[in-house]
Formats: C-alpha cells, structure tokens, sequence
C-alpha cells in the first residue's frame, strides 16, 4: 500500500473514525480529521493530537471544506438511533449535504472517496441475509428516515457523481459494529447492556428482545474499510461489511450479564417504532473482492469492549 498519502476523514472524531485515523496513521499517512463534535468526542483522539501528522479541524461536514488530499473516507454523521432522533435535521443534512461537499471535493482533486454507508438502507428487511442486490424497505417519514433516507440519498449520490462526473467512489454499507470508544451513552444495545451491567441496574430488553442483529468487532470493520479504499481495481460496491454471526438481543443480554458477573435483572419495555426484526449481513461479495473476513469473536470483541468501558466510566 503506497505510503504518505493525504487522507480527510470526517467524522474522524467518533467511534469507528477516530480507530480509523489511528490505523491511517500508523500506516504512515498524513491524516485530516473533520468533525464539528456533534456525537464525536475530542477524547476519542486526544492521543493523537500530538502525532505530527494529525490534524484536527472542528467543521460541519455540510459546510464547503477546500483541502487538497489524495483519499477521503466520509463517516460524518450521528449513527445511533438515540442520537440521530434527538438530532434529524442535522442528521440528514450531514448526509446530504456532506456528501454533496465532499463529492465536490474529490471532484476537483481527483481524490478516491469512501461513503459509510449503513445496514439501515435495507430497512426493515424483507430478505434474509441481506444481500447488496435488495433494494430494502424503509420508512421514509418514520423516527429512523433522517438517517435511513439520509443514507439512502447519499449513495445515489454517491453513484450519479460517479456516473455523470468520473468520481473514483467505494460504497462500504457498515452493519453493527461494536468495540472500545463507543460512547457509553449512545443508547444503543451493546453500550447500553454493558453499562447496566457493570452497575447492576437492570438490563432494558425492548420486545421481547427476539429481534435479530449481527455485531461486527471495530478493528475488523477498520480492516475491510482500507482494503476497499486500497483496491486496485474500480470496484465501487456497494459492499456489505459486518460479521455475519446473528444473535438475538435477549441472548446478547443474557451473554454481556454473565461476562461481567453482574447481578442485573432483565427486564422488557416497549419496542420503539420500526426497530428492524432481522438483521445480517450476506458477506460473499466482501469475502470475494477483499479476500476479508471478521476475525474477532463476539466473545472475545465484548471482553475487549468491556475491559474498555471498566476503565474508563
Ligand atoms: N435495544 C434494546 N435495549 C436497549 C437498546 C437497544 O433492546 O437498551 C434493541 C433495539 O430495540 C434494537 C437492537 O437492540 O432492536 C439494536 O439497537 P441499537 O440501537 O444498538 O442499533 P440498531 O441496530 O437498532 O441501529
């Protein structure tokens, strides 16, 4: 892989972009970290801050960025459910609009540029697994459609940018993913479980918990995303990229409860409005172009994540 590239990377502040710019860094690359902090967290890269090669900018992904680099991979935008409902309007329009800039900006410099995009464009899925060739079934007024549309809006585009100006684009849809850094109070379900669990409250199973989700480790997802972005080839995907062992969240609660030793009580609340029912990813096409595949168990990648989440809450 050639060394000493200039790579943006907005969003480069929250959890899977701040192991990101970690990983571009140590690969001797000059890193530019866009983030106007929003759900990203300064903390998240405080360790980086002294490397001569980062820089931290604070900027809205949807306000025009002039930086001459040779890649760009975009991961601006709020992702869980919890804080992109507390925030639509900016959730969109990091997806819309920053995408739109920073199409722009691979424009003009001729850069290679990566969208994050997400599991959430299949919706609430009618295929299992989901394949890349479904097109998805998704609310487009609901509580999730700022991110799912915004999403959705962001790879098409994405690939008319691609179409209609010659943009070098890699398309990577991002299942769960899970590891140290993630915000403890993100509301989603790993963040969630293992807090109560350490703290012995009880664990908040919505529904009956029989929804499915497949949870990918962070230090995989961060390997597939570089092996996209550094195909040789013009291969834009979309590509699904997740680890596709599925477990249901009554089953994930009881697990994260017995590794912690906690004394936590399940209990069940009210399923929020158009939570996905099924949820895994069909990874043939990753496996096949990025000769890829998760490593890291969901036991060993929780141990890690909870080792993370005792030092540091
Ligand atoms: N969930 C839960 N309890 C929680 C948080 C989440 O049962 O305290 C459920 C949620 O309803 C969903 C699944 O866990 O079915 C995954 O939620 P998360 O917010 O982590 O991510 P999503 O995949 O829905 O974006």
């Amino acid at each position: 892989m050639k060394k000493n590239k200039k790579i943006l990377v907005p969003g480069g502040a929250g959890f899977i972009g701040s192991h990101l710019c970690e990983k571009l860094l140590n690969f001797g690359n000059k890193v530019y970290c866009v983030d106007n902090l929003l759900t990203g967290k300064k903390r998240n890269i405080s360790h980086l801050i002294k490397n001569y090669n980062f820089k931290f900018i604070k900027k809205d992904v949807n306000k025009k960025i002039i930086l001459k680099v040779d890649e760009i991979y975009n991961l601006a935008c709020p992702a869980s459910p919890v804080k992109y409902q507390k925030n639509p309007i900016e959730t969109i329009k990091a997806s819309v609009l920053g995408s739109l800039n920073l199409l722009d900006l691979a424009k003009k410099y001729n850069a290679k540029i990566l969208q994050a995009s997400t599991s959430e464009i299949y919706g609430d899925p009618k295929e299992h697994p989901q394949k890349e060739t479904y097109h998805g079934n998704v609310n487009p007024i609901g509580f999730r459609s700022c991110y799912d549309e915004g999403k959705r809006c962001a790879e098409t585009l994405f690939f008319d940018y691609h179409r209609e100006k010659k943009v070098k684009i890699k398309v990577a849809r991002i299942f769960n993913t899970y590891g140290p850094k993630m915000d403890f109070l993100d509301g989603r379900v790993v963040s969630n479980f293992i807090m109560q669990c350490l703290k012995n409250k009880n664990i908040t199973i919505y529904g009956k918990g029989l929804q499915t989700r497949s949870f990918c480790y962070i230090d995989d997802i961060v390997e597939a995303l570089i092996k996209f972005m550094n195909l040789k080839n013009n291969f834009t995907g979309p590509l699904n990229l997740g680890n596709p062992y599925e477990v249901n969240i009554y089953e994930i609660a009881k697990k994260i409860k017995k590794l912690t030793n906690s004394k936590s009580k399940l209990i069940f609340k009210k399923l929020p409005e158009d939570d996905p029912i099924k949820r895994k990813p069909d990874i043939s096409l990753a496996k096949k172009t990025l000769k890829w595949v998760p490593k890291i168990t969901l036991n060993k990648g929780l141990l890690e994540t909870i080792k993370y989440f005792q030092k540091n809450i």
